[in-house]
């Protein structure tokens, strides 16, 4: 029997096996396509996934010929424009969709993970030992990482609530002589979105020599794929003329949804990304999706490796849902917020403008945006159940390389010369730790990294990180009892 296997070898289903490798783990990815998918989807990552990546030594993979990574400068919220100061959190990384995958398939793969393309989960099937896929393949679990339409999770019986969309967006990636950040030049039409009486029109590039447009009206989702016709006649109707687009690359359709699974969990199988939760309104899909791959990959670690009780795992739902559930909130809003037309419209976004040209706004929805706002869990100490902050030690190690081997880190503040080390799983430090010979206390099952160090300011004496990134316990006395903070069950 496997321990994990993943559905769907999207962002979210990779990140997982990723996860999963890097624990040791060797799931196998169940995907239908044949090749990997080249339709542009998102162009880029925004928020704490960021922070995520460099937490797992990814991030300078993923900015190799980014046109921009780094903190973001503003951002469209519903089409009003936000401005942010350089401390607030949002973090941006421009990367087409098929790159990040290619990346994320391709440290899978390093990790040990195997990608099985052209399978297609047609069954599922659970008894209290497992679950079988297809009458064939059994499991310990399984995770649905397929996507908005989840075959796993109609199959696992979890509703999927929500709302559809009355507009449909047709895109269109064109061959044209435009530089990034750059459009065609038409009297009358700006770079990026223009309203007209009948509909939005996008005008935009990505890629040297691609022209991104994008035309939403009102309307059903189309039967069938976009043809060149079909798109030049949605332009004509909103814009009300025709466009020099130039030759076509791609051509898709999508209506948004707002929709949230009512579990995460049944049984043995988990959702994750777009299968637990559709958000109708751009930035914020592939930040909850992937930061659920690393909330999940670790719980499920410790279990399979018997560090914590199968309960851990009902902690993925509670701290996750809640995190969807502002991003479906914030992303329902600026969907509304861009829609809504007339005089009644425009008075709306020159409002919102003004409003969030303050500071605490600004600084308030650029928290929304890079993690939802949402604590996992209540305590004294301010930093407990927020992601860690990126501590400079004196050494001149940040946190964010500690956690690159994505096993818990037990930081001593208090100044210590003690090497570095592990805590075996009962909480003791091993005998390799105390010498510091820190490869041989991960050989002998020393699961928590301690390390000793000094930095300047530091937020407590001591801080116990999650594998994902996230304080499980700050504080000064007890650190022996590490390891049983990290994995206990909720009460
Ligand atoms: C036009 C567009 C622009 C977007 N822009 C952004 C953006 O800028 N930022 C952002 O964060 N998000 C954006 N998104 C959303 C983003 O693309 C999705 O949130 C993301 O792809 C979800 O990842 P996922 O891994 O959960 O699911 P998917 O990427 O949908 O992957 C699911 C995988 O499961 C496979 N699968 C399905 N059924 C089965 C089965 N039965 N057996 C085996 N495999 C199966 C599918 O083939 C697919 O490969 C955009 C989406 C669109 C359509």
């Amino acid at each position: 029997m496997e321990n994990v296997l993943i559905v769907g070898a999207g962002p979210v289903g990779l990140m997982l096996a990723c996860e999963l490798g890097l624990a040791g783990l060797r799931p196998i990815v169940l995907e239908k396509r044949p090749e990997p998918s080249e339709l542009p989807r998102a162009n880029g990552l925004g928020g704490q996934i960021i922070d995520f990546l460099d937490h797992r030594g990814l991030l300078e993979r993923f900015s190799a010929g980014s046109p921009f990574a780094g903190r973001a400068p503003g951002f469209p919220f519903g089409s009003v424009p936000l401005r942010f100061a350089d401390d607030m959190p949002l973090r941006l990384l421009m990367i087409q969709q098929p790159r990040m995958e290619a990346l994320l398939a391709e440290r899978a793969a390093e990790l040990g993970a195997e990608i099985r393309r052209g399978y297609e989960v047609r069954s599922l099937a659970q008894d209290p030992d497992g679950v079988t896929i297809d009458g064939t393949l059994r499991a310990r679990y399984v995770v649905g990482c397929d996507g908005g339409r989840s075959p796993v999770r109609d199959l696992a019986g979890i509703g999927f609530p929500g709302t559809t969309d009355d507009e449909v967006l047709r895109l269109g990636h064109f061959a044209a002589d435009v530089g990034i950040f750059e459009s065609l030049e038409v009297d009358g039409l700006e770079p990026g979105w223009n309203r007209t009486p009948r509909g939005r029109l996008l005008l935009t590039s990505l890629q040297q020599g691609v022209l991104v447009a994008g035309v939403r009206e009102k309307g059903e989702p189309l039967d069938g794929p976009v043809t060149l016709e079909d798109f030049r006649a949605a332009v004509r109707r909103v814009a009300g003329r025709d466009l020099p687009l130039g030759a076509p690359i791609w051509l898709s359709s999508t209506v948004s949804q707002a929709r949230l699974a009512e579990r995460y969990r049944a049984g043995r199988v988990f959702l994750a990304g777009d299968a637990a939760h559709l958000f109708p309104a751009g930035g914020s899909a592939l930040n909850v999706g992937m930061t659920d791959a690393a909330n999940l990959g670790w719980k499920l670690a410790a279990v399979l490796a018997g560090r914590a009780p199968d309960g851990l795992l009902d902690t993925y739902e509670s701290e996750r849902r809640p995190v969807a559930e502002r991003a479906l909130m914030q992303t329902r809003a600026q969907a509304v917020l861009d829609r809504v037309e007339g005089e009644d419209g425009a008075a709306l976004r020159r409002l919102l403008t003004e409003v969030f040209a303050f500071e605490q706004p600004a600084r308030h929805l650029a928290g929304l945006l890079h993690d939802s706002g949402v604590r996992y869990g209540q305590a004294d100490h301010p930093l407990v159940g927020r992601f860690a902050p990126d501590l400079r030690l004196a050494d001149g190690r940040r946190l964010a390389e500690l956690m690159r081997a994505g096993r818990p880190v037990l930081l001593d503040l208090r100044g210590d010369t003690t090497p570095d080390g592990a805590l075996t799983e009962a909480g003791g430090r091993t005998d390799a730790a105390r010498t510091g010979d820190r490869a041989d206390a991960a050989q002998d099952g020393g699961w928590i990294q301690v390390v000793r160090a000094r930095a300047d300011d530091p937020p407590a004496d001591a801080l116990l990180i999650r594998p994902d990134g996230y304080v499980a316990w700050a504080g000064a006395e007890g650190i022996e009892d590490a390891a049983g903070r990290l994995t206990a069950s909720p009460a």
